[in-house]
């Protein structure tokens, strides 16, 4: 799969665009081809500062981890739906939501749900804290079979 299926950039409305897409993790099923991306793309509902999620297609994936299944050494990485801090493991996301986050009631979209191939793309929690504890506990290899 080299493209995004399904998915249409809401800026410049191309469908099923292929290479890097970005998920915003504040606005519900909000999403930017790179391009836009890069252009700091905004509408009225999105804001070009919220935390945006990087998510790959598989054979780009495969493109950049050789085709491997994840491993510790390169991990997807995931944004903090919060604060929009960048690169961090399942792990260091827990960790750094527990740290920094545990207060925030904010609704958000789960970056990790998101970034998995048959997740749920749109799974909106306001208790995100609670929801890593229960639905992503003891997984740091991420696997897409
Ligand atoms: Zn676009
Ligand atoms: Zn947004
Ligand atoms: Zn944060
Ligand atoms: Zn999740």
């Amino acid at each position: 799969m080299s493209r995004h299926e399904g998915v249409s950039c809401d800026s410049c409305l191309k469908g099923n665009f292929r290479g890097k897409r970005y998920k915003c993790l504040v606005c519900y099923d909000y999403d930017l081809c790179a391009t836009c991306y890069e252009a700091g793309a905004s509408t009225t509902r999105h804001n070009a500062d919220h935390p945006m999620q990087c998510i790959l297609t598989r054979s780009d994936f495969d493109l950049y981890y050789g085709g491997e299944t994840a491993s510790v050494e390169h991990p997807q990485s995931f944004t903090c739906p919060f604060c929009g801090r960048m690169g961090l493991t399942e792990a260091a996301l827990t960790e750094h939501v527990s740290a920094e986050h545990s207060e925030s009631s904010a609704e958000i979209v789960c970056p990790i749900c998101a970034s998995q191939p048959g997740g749920e793309p749109n799974h909106m929690t306001d208790d995100f804290s609670a929801h890593l504890a229960l639905d992503h506990r003891n997984r740091d290899i991420i696997s897409f079979f």
